[in-house]
């Protein structure tokens, strides 16, 4: 991507789908994680990191499949400083109109050291290397060396320079463990910004973790000083603490555009849509007091808060709920609301759907107004993505189950399950509780054995008859899935939750695969 041609615009640079994806419990499917890149695509990013192609083939398939369908955004892959690597990211992201391939390095004396065992002349060497081998497949080019919040100045600016001279057009300055603080790290960029010859050519990018609880606050030092490329992800997910969240970085431009002047092409009113759906596919939720997204962050309960709110909103509010695209009302459907209704609802939450979805959404619709009097926008997000999620596709069904809740004698049940295939089996199990029981009986039914590392329920909507949403991650694989299920029956939302687990793996082969941070002896990868 050219610099900008306005000064002030800052470019959104989302890594939800690589640097996000690659955490744990954050895993996606490849129709996940097209879903997600047409939220992303529709909400504005300038730019989607699609994957690290060389990762896996599943990786690879993701991009391109991105590549190809996404028009809009610029569309870029992950690769490290080997041929390789480089030519794999290529290959994936062949057919996107617009495309980067995004180079990293470490560059820090103990990445050096310990983990590339290279020298400082090597280093230069692989990364002019490689981004010249990348521009022979295109013009958008990215550097980044890895670890430079801990790299030595001087050696920071020789190889951005080298870079720059070697056809890179973005170069990123990642904070990869999270060691940065404001000040320190605007003056990373400050100096780089000055010394670097051809600067002023280039765009400069941040990279931010949030170890420390500062890569908002890092990312928004360094447009100071002249970044205007920030990566984020949606509802900061991550490696370790996350990344820098794109929904408060975005809101912090925003709301004080009167200190900052810039401007970012983020439709902040899809941003509170956005985040419900990566938590949805992810099953992954935000805390209730999370910035800009989190159930509580536009939420007033002190009496002298909502006495000031009455009276003017400005009192104590510094941005509108609608703003983020938080819906107005809240309390909308009942058991006699017609299907218009719920088809406008459903609309106005921000989904498409064709009217045989909203048909069966309906269905759900009225079976759940038959158990529960107030039906809340959260309960018909629920139900549209529990449609949106479920399809002809699942290998398992939930036909019916029983268990025992007890005390005294262990508890037991029986799932019976139906397989695509028409099969139908029940096994029979007791467990340490209801639920306990209920998966060991889904196990012995479908013969996949998980270790469940992550269980947690929580209500969508206040009061008794509330829906459970049951959220369930595994270790398979030495990789982590996780699986979410709903409903008014707390132990019928777990069964849902881990057969969508069951599902997913019954659905693709899961392959182990690399991460960008593991060690593969480069040296052994002679460069072009
Ligand atoms: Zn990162």
């Amino acid at each position: 991507m050219p610099a900008p041609t306005d000064p002030n615009r800052v470019v959104i640079f989302d890594t939800t789908l690589r640097d996000g994806e690659q955490s744990p419990g954050c895993s996606m499917n490849l129709a996940e994680k097209l879903e997600m890149a047409r939220a992303l695509r529709d909400l504005g990013v300038d730019i989607i990191e699609a994957g690290f192609p060389i990762a896996s083939p599943g990786d690879f398939e993701s991009v391109q499949a991105i590549a190809r369908e996404i028009h809009g955004p610029v569309i870029a892959g992950l690769a490290r400083c080997n041929p390789a690597d480089i030519d794999r990211a290529a290959e994936a992201l062949k057919d996107a109109p617009k495309k980067r391939i995004h180079v990293f390095l470490a560059t820090s004396a103990i990445h050096r050291e310990f983990k590339l065992k290279m020298t400082p002349e090597e280093i230069i060497r692989r990364a002019v290397d490689s981004v010249q081998r990348a521009r022979g497949y295109c013009e958008d080019i990215e550097f980044s060396p890895e670890d430079a919040a801990r790299t030595e100045l001087d050696f920071l600016t020789e190889v951005c320079e080298k870079s720059v001279e070697a056809g890179a057009t973005t170069l990123n300055i990642p904070d990869t463990v999270g060691y940065a603080v404001p000040s320190h790290y605007a003056d990373i960029i400050r100096h780089l910004k000055r010394s670097v010859r051809g600067a002023d050519k280039v765009v400069f990018s941040v990279h931010c973790h949030n170890d420390l609880g500062l890569a908002v606050a890092n990312s928004l030092a360094a447009l100071q000083e002249g970044a205007r490329q920030i990566e984020c992800t949606i509802n900061g997910i991550g490696e370790r603490a996350g990344n820098t969240a794109l929904e408060e970085v975005v809101m912090a431009i925003k709301t004080r555009q009167d200190f900052y002047h810039l401007s970012t092409g983020i439709n902040t009113r899809l941003l509170f849509p956005t985040s419900r759906k990566l938590s949805t596919v992810t099953g992954m939720h935000v805390q209730r007091n999370k910035a800009i997204v989190g159930q509580n962050a536009f939420a007033h309960e002190a009496g002298i808060h909502q006495d000031g709110m009455l009276k003017n909103r400005s009192t104590y509010e510094i941005m509108k709920p609608e703003d983020v695209g938080i819906p107005a009302t809240d309390l909308v459907l009942g058991k006699h609301s017609g299907r218009h209704a719920l088809k406008q609802r459903i609309q106005d939450l921000g989904y498409q759907t064709d009217d045989a979805q909203v048909q069966r959404i309906f269905e759900a619709f009225k079976v759940l107004a038959d158990r529960k009097k107030i039906i809340y926008d959260a309960d018909v997000e629920a139900l549209v993505e529990n449609q949106l999620h479920s399809g002809t596709t699942e290998v398992w069904t939930l036909v019916n189950f029983t268990c025992s809740a007890s005390f005294g004698v262990p508890p037991m049940a029986a799932v019976t399950l139906k397989h695509q295939d028409g099969r139908i089996v029940c096994e029979p199990a007791v467990g340490d509780g209801p639920v306990d029981a209920v998966l060991k009986s889904i196990e012995s039914g479908t013969g996949v054995e998980l270790k469940v590392t992550d269980y947690r329920v929580r209500s969508v909507t206040g009061g008794l008859d509330a829906q459970a949403d049951a959220s369930i991650e595994v270790e398979f694989d030495s990789r982590k899935l996780s699986g979410r299920g709903v409903s008014t029956n707390v132990i019928e939302a777990s069964a849902q939750a881990f057969l969508q687990v069951i599902n997913r793996i019954a659905l693709r082969q899961i392959r182990p695969r690399l991460k960008p941070t593991d060690h593969v002896p480069q040296e052994v990868v002679p460069t072009a």
